[in-house]
């Protein structure tokens, strides 16, 4: 009976130390987390928060944040990630430490840049904004007191006494709806947002905040102490760096893609030389309709630009003979004669298609890796023109593609919040006479297969992709998380390589 008895409580007290640590769903992360974690599960709760995350973005951009469908597509992921979801759930200790741990690791992937870090903080924000709105007032108010943000009510006489100018100064609020309403004295340095938007009564150096407004004084607390956050982070990040574990690991994820690799092509060989011009019209991103019309005008590319079409075309099907067929035909009618192309540029082709040196066979360039690294200088035309180009450019370039005025207006709009990726979806569906995109872009080649899908009735992409060379999974074992840090390194080992190779064969 003791022995039992003993061991009941040394496990009551075990489960109940582990709990304590996320008393509620919602958290300000203001401690990171201490315990050891392996690898398989760093990666995996990475990975799940950028899914999430990357939903966030989406959802901001394509609804109004808190309608009910923006809601119901939030908690829809949310549950499928397997991230608290609701606000009274009891039994959510594994989904509160995942939610806890994931945001920590992301924090140090997405210190690493003020873009990156900019985008961390939009997405954490519009997040915590829909998890806070979701508790119930009284969650809310013990949240509010565990992260010491806890303010005073207000009496029914102070109340009483203040309706009238309270009623005037809160937009939207009636004297009726004022005796409804629980109003809070707010220290005027917690309330700057809606002093500035004259949202609220002030005396005496206190705001006066009805409760449907608290939401605002918690993000602008969350956002100081998270902006303050990164910025610490981020000194730290020498440290990081030495760690050979880990580095690699977190840059993979903070220019990671989610998607399939398009490193197998089931579609080799099906694309003839001469529907490229077509295809680069119809179904190329943005990114690869440049590179394609500055090859055929000038009849070279300089190495980047190389490299982001090559492997984009291998991508989508050109066979080895193929492309150098098709970089042959295009270098020779420029300055570089067939011999120096046989002795130079054909060998690194060779090399991007695994047949030469190392025998890597490279995969195509997702969008973040094309947005994050290697940006053009003058004479370039790789990148993503969304993230690279000039607005004005860019904005001849939607006009002298036919894009409607509205249109245009609506990627610019997009552009100038740094939001690549959507502006190329809404250029997708401006081009494609479609309403909704119905998928999230995060590959060049994905852009090519949805197009084709989209114009050829769903026939190309069965034909074409139905490789499963997912990030996630392909790690799911130890071996292969070294693996998935590795292939971020290598490639860029290789690509080293590769240009110096190129440096010696050709010049750019
Ligand atoms: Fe290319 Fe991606 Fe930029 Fe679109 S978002 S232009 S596919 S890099």
């Amino acid at each position: 009976m003791e022995f039992s008895s003993r061991a009941r409580l040394r496990h009551a007290r075990l489960a109940g130390d582990r709990r304590e640590q996320y008393p509620h769903s919602l958290q300000f992360y203001l401690e990171p987390p201490v315990e050891s974690i392996s690898l398989v599960e760093f990666e995996s709760f990475a990975v799940d928060r950028l899914k999430l995350l990357k939903v966030v973005e989406n959802l901001g951009v394509n609804h109004v944040r808190g309608t009910d469908v923006y809601k119901a597509k939030l908690e829809v992921e949310l549950r499928k990630l397997k991230f608290p979801y609701r606000a009274l759930a009891e039994g959510d200790y594994e989904a509160r430490r995942k939610d806890h741990i994931s945001h920590f690791i992301l924090r140090l992937a997405y210190c690493q840049s003020e873009d990156l870090r900019r985008w961390f903080l939009q997405q954490e924000m519009d997040l915590f904004r829909y998890r806070f709105n979701e508790l119930t007032e009284n969650l809310m108010q013990k949240f509010l007191e565990h992260v010491n943000l806890s303010f005073e009510a207000i009496g029914e006489d102070l109340k009483n006494e203040l309706a009238n100018e309270l009623s005037t100064s809160t937009p939207g609020f009636t004297l009726a709806k004022v005796k409804e309403q629980t109003f809070y004295k707010v220290g005027l340095a917690d309330a700057v947002d809606l002093f500035r938007a004259r949202k609220v009564f002030i005396k005496d150096g206190f705001a006066f905040v009805p409760f449907k407004e608290i939401d605002v004084i918690v993000l602008s607390n969350y956002r100081t102490k998270l902006s303050k956050a990164l910025a610490l982070t981020a000194r730290s990040l020498p440290s990081i760096q030495s760690d050979e574990r880990l580095q690699p690991l977190l840059n993979h994820l903070s220019h990671s893609y989610l998607g399939p690799d398009y490193s197998i092509q089931k579609n080799t060989g099906k694309i003839s030389l001469e529907q490229i011009d077509t295809l680069s019209v119809k179904s190329f991103p943005l990114c690869m309709r440049q590179l394609h019309r500055a090859l055929r005008d000038s009849h070279h590319l300089r190495h980047g630009g190389r490299m982001q079409y090559g492997l984009f075309l291998k991508g989508i099907g050109l066979t080895l003979e193929q492309a150098l067929e098709f970089w042959k035909k295009e270098f020779i009618r420029g300055k570089v004669d067939a011999d120096k192309f046989d002795k130079g540029y054909a060998y690194s082709i060779r090399h991007s298609y695994g047949k030469e040196g190392k025998r890597t066979d490279y995969t195509p360039y997702s969008c973040m890796k094309i947005i994050m690294s290697n940006p053009p200088s003058q004479g370039d035309y790789h990148g993503c023109p969304f993230r690279h180009s000039d607005p004005e450019l860019l904005k001849q370039k939607l006009q002298s593609y036919k894009i409607s005025p509205s249109g245009i207006t609506q990627v610019l709009e997009l552009v100038k919040g740094m939001h690549c990726q959507l502006a190329c979806q809404k250029f997708f569906e401006l081009t494609h006479d479609v309403d909704d995109i119905g998928f999230s872009l995060n590959h060049p080649n994905q852009y090519f297969t949805e197009s084709q899908k989209l114009l050829n009735g769903g026939r190309e992409l069965k034909k074409e992709f139905n490789n499963s060379g997912n990030f996630q999974q392909k790690n799911n074992s130890q071996e292969s998380i070294n693996s998935s840090s590795t292939p971020t390194s290598s490639n860029e080992k290789a690509d080293t390589e590769l240009e110096g190779l190129e440096a010696y064969f050709t010049e750019d």
